[in-house]
């Protein structure tokens, strides 16, 4: 085993690159977005366990200096009362790193650079479209453009649609709805009540709105709601920016004024971005070709986890490679490792997004009373999310 072909360069991507350039491999990623585009998407937070995942590689400290550390969450209702909030303040204390709040594009950027300058060969602007496992002894990638790659090993982090699942695995469920659309955007010169290092929640009228405001003052928002039509992909490829922020307006009519402001104070508005997730996939590997991150299990964003998670995968993947000489057993081993964890946080993300429906004034009276309590639970959940501590010279064989 020599030569690995990586396809996507997010997030797993290059962090796997780092791992298995330490195994002394020959990497490639393919990545299909033509430059590592800085300002690309919305934001993200990393959470501690996934910084964690970083530090082996010498990069957590990059992401923690382009991004802001998270103090706490603040929970309001659609009036602006404070319902209940979960402190992690303590977190760099506890687990070594807070929860990092940074941009997608930095974040991705900052990655791959940081995977070149350790020797990973990376191609953009090249986009896989064919697999060929039938030679015993090599896998075949075809590209757009009509030129052919072969190498030991090839491993599918390309996200969410990932095409290297749709191809080694055509039987493999689709990614599921969860009901929630997604805009997003950076605003600056609006009061938003909660000092710097805060993610704001607030369950709207109609809809569920976040806001982090960063300590230089710019304001990160996303809105959660449900879509206008059921026609996913029109929306998507025909989306006009004036008219879906008017409709945003709308959604956030009957919540504080602020959130309006933050909405009109945003130069572009981000998004739609239909939330799906991923689950019970039959296998995450087939022959010479395994996936990692998105392109094997995607959760929701309502536990701040995915990129984390992908994060993790890269770790146990190299260490799988490390310690098991056979591709397909080692593949095996990976995924027998990864699927309880991965399982755990999908059900709490699928709970957490299912708590940002809209719901009428009975439920909402009940919630308001309640979350305080699901609160206490939910933080001993992330705490212990959070903790998870993987180390490189664990032995996987
Ligand atoms: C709105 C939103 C908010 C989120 N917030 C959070 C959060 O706060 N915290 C968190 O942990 N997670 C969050 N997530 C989830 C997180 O973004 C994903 O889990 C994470 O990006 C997965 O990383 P990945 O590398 O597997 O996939 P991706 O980041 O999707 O990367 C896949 C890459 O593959 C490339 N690609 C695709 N197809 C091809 C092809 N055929 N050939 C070549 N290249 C290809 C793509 O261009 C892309 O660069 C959020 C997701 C969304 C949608």
């Amino acid at each position: 085993m020599r030569k690995v072909l990586i396809v996507g360069g997010g997030i797993a991507g290059p962090v796997l690159g780092m791992w298995l350039k330490r195994l002394g491999l020959e990497v490639s990623i393919i990545e299909a977005r033509p430059t590592a585009a800085v300002g690309e998407g919305a934001f993200l937070g990393v959470a501690p366990n996934g910084m964690n995942a970083l530090e082996p590689l010498g990069v957590a400290a990059a992401v923690a200096a382009a991004g802001s550390a998270c103090e706490s969450f603040q929970f309001i209702n659609r009036k602006g009362e404070a319902i209940g909030s979960i402190d992690r303040s303590g977190d760099a204390s506890a687990f070594g790193r807070p929860l990092t709040m940074i941009r997608r594009g930095q974040l991705n950027a900052l990655l791959a650079e940081e995977a070149a300058r350790q020797g990973v060969d990376i191609r953009w602007g090249q986009r896989l479209v064919a697999v060929d496992e039938t030679h015993p002894s090599h896998v075949m990638a075809r590209f757009e453009d009509g030129s052919e790659a072969s190498a030991d090993l090839l491993i599918g982090c390309d996200g969410l649609r990932s095409r290297v699942r749709s191809l080694i695995l055509p039987d493999a469920p689709a990614p599921r709805f969860t009901g929630l659309l997604d805009y997003g955007g950076f605003a600056q010169g609006v009061q938003v009540p909660v000092p710097p290092g805060v993610n704001l929640m607030l369950f709207g009228r109609r809809a569920f709105f976040g806001a982090f405001v960063t300590p230089s003052g710019e304001i990160w928002w996303f809105h959660n709601g449900a879509p206008e039509s059921p026609d996913l992909e029109a929306l998507r490829k025909h989306s006009d920016p004036t008219r879906e922020r008017e409709r945003l307006l709308e959604l956030h009519r009957e919540d504080p004024p602020w959130v309006s402001d933050v909405i009109r104070a945003t130069p572009k508005l981000l998004g739609p971005w239909p939330i799906y997730d991923l689950h019970a996939m039959p296998r995450w590997h087939s022959g010479r070709v395994c996936l990692l991150g998105d392109a094997a299990h995607a959760m929701s964003p309502s536990a701040g986890q995915g990129a984390s998670l992908a994060m993790e995968d890269a770790l146990v993947l190299a260490q799988c490679l490390r310690d098991i000489p056979t591709p397909a057993k080692a593949f095996a081993a990976f995924e027998k490792a990864r699927r309880p964890r991965v399982d755990a946080i999908f059900r709490a993300a699928r709970r957490n997004g299912s708590g940002k429906a809209v719901s009428g004034a009975v439920s909402e009276w009940f919630r308001d009373r309640l979350l305080p309590f699901f609160l206490r639970l939910g933080a001993s959940g992330q705490s212990k999310m959070y903790s998870y501590r993987l180390e490189w010279n664990q032995s996987r064989a």
